[in-house]
């Protein structure tokens, strides 16, 4: 794994919270886990489940970036918010739960719009990026942003029973626009039109973002073996999924636009 902040001096013995796992990572991958940084752009729908399983398993330092407002119609799906929730800031209701989770990491609460202007100081200095996000314009942001700077990038989506998840490394494999080429993705003011309502059952959002967790903390703590260049795409109303083979394509950003920083 390329995580150039960790260091692993494991010079503090990780806390009683972590004994299940710890026979898994052991303690290096511990203080992997409590090393990594991880900026997730949405605490809706899948920033729950993966914000709350990272925070669990010890990922050192989360960032959860959301810009809008706990409704009551979030409830059935958005865990991380309760009924008392409605009316604040989704990004200060989740870091709340996260904290009071595991006070053991820190966790820091955005509440701001990606964009292309803002990006790079909002993400800061995390080295993992998580798409928990419900529109393709800001998605896009932030997909060519990990591509840019070398980091890799979590996507995940969710519709009524229905999901996706894919894994993309800067190192290895195709990126997010090899799957979804931009002139494919249709109107760029989507994101500024009022948001479509959409069904979405709350397990499936579930699902999902757990599998993009489970995928995190695998990368973090170099664990079984990574999915590159696979699109799972996932039926809750048949219990199937489906995985697509993503092809590296050599006209694309991931070829043309990295660059360091
Ligand atoms: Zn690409």
């Amino acid at each position: 794994m390329n995580l150039p902040e960790s260091k692993c001096s494991c010079s503090t013995p990780p806390t009683e919270r972590y004994d299940r796992q710890l026979p898994l990572f052991g303690r290096v991958g511990q203080q992997k886990l409590s090393d990594a940084s991880v900026f997730i752009a949405g605490a809706g729908g899948l920033g729950s489940p993966v914000a709350t399983y990272l925070a669990a398993a010890g990922v050192g330092k989360i960032v959860l970036l959301d810009c809008d407002i706990v409704d009551k119609t979030n409830l059935n799906r958005q865990f991380l918010h309760h009924e008392k929730d409605i009316g604040r800031q989704k990004a200060e209701s989740g870091a709340e739960k996260l904290t009071a989770l595991n006070p053991e990491i820190q966790v820091k609460s955005v509440c701001s719009k990606l964009t292309e202007e803002n990006i790079e100081k909002l993400v800061g200095d995390c080295r993992i990026i998580v798409d928990a996000l419900d529109n393709d314009k800001t998605r896009r942001i932030l997909a060519s942003f990990a591509i840019q700077t070398k980091r890799p990038y979590f996507h995940a989506a969710v519709s009524g029973f229905q999901g996706q998840f894919a894994s993309f490394y800067p190192e290895d494999g195709p990126c997010y626009f090899c799957a979804f080429p931009e002139d494919e993705e249709g109107d760029d003011n989507e994101a500024e039109a009022e948001k479509p309502i959409f069904p979405i059952v709350g397990a499936t959002a579930g699902i999902i973002g757990s599998m993009q967790a489970n995928e995190i903390i695998k990368y973090i703590t170099d664990a079984g073996k990574r999915q590159v260049g696979k699109l799972f795409i996932w039926d809750g109303l048949t219990d199937r999924f489906e995985i697509i083979e993503i092809e590296k394509e050599t006209s694309c950003h991931c070829s043309s636009k990295t660059e360091s920083k």
